[in-house]
């Protein structure tokens, strides 16, 4: 399907009235590219979204591929995560999608340190977990009353929300995860893990 990407015509007659684009961009610079061309990772926050999106909407995935000025769309949701290493490429993709009249989403630690710094390439960044507030985003996304902030803890019937869509993913994406818990009660000086969760340890049940 990915190459529809380069039909949007036909792309367009193809998909779903409400589209939400998953983001999770290449970093820069060689060096980067051959790592990443090795590592074979789905990453969780496209399973956490598609779990919490409602059904009438389509999904469209990226993940650590080249950019194509072609992928850019008008009037769509685009969430975008990103590392420090991939932060210069999601901020140019953000800026590009929202020039284009489509809204866009950060989700991730590195935007969850430096909301401010994201929200000058994006709509909205959702600071921490995601799984609290996303159904919040999508009512404000069709309300047409985006915030520029989402903060949140996750409820249980998140986190099982989740999970049920794991359960229903491919093997090739399964395969990638063994959750049992979110966080950790270290604090450890040079570590980002702890303050996503608000220094919490989360079990998952
Ligand atoms: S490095 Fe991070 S995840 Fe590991 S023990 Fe320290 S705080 Fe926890």
């Amino acid at each position: 399907m990915l190459v529809l990407n380069f039909y949007p015509e036909i792309q367009e007659k193809l998909t779903p009235e409400r589209e939400l684009f998953l983001i999770n961009p290449l970093p820069r610079g060689i060096t980067n590219g051959i790592a990443f061309s090795f590592v074979d990772l789905y990453p969780p926050l496209f399973v956490m979204l598609k779990a919490l999106t409602p059904k009438h909407y389509g999904f469209r995935e990226f993940n650590q591929i080249p950019w194509h000025n072609l992928y850019y769309r008008k009037d769509k949701l685009v969430a975008i995560t990103c590392l420090t290493s991939s932060s210069a490429e999601a901020y140019k993709i953000a800026k590009e999608f929202r020039k284009q009249g489509s809204k866009v989403i950060m989700v991730g630690p590195y935007v969850t340190y430096l909301p401010d710094e994201a929200l000058e390439y994006c709509d909205s960044v959702v600071i921490g977990e995601a799984e609290g507030v996303w159904r919040e985003v999508i009512r404000d996304y069709e309300k047409g009353a985006l915030k520029q902030k989402y903060m949140g803890e996750a409820k249980p019937e998140d986190y099982k929300a989740v999970h049920q869509e794991l359960l229903n993913s491919l093997p090739e994406v399964i395969k990638n995860f063994l959750e049992t818990t979110r966080s950790c009660k270290f604090n450890c000086y040079f570590c980002t893990i702890p303050s996503i969760c608000g220094g919490r340890l989360i079990k998952k049940t």
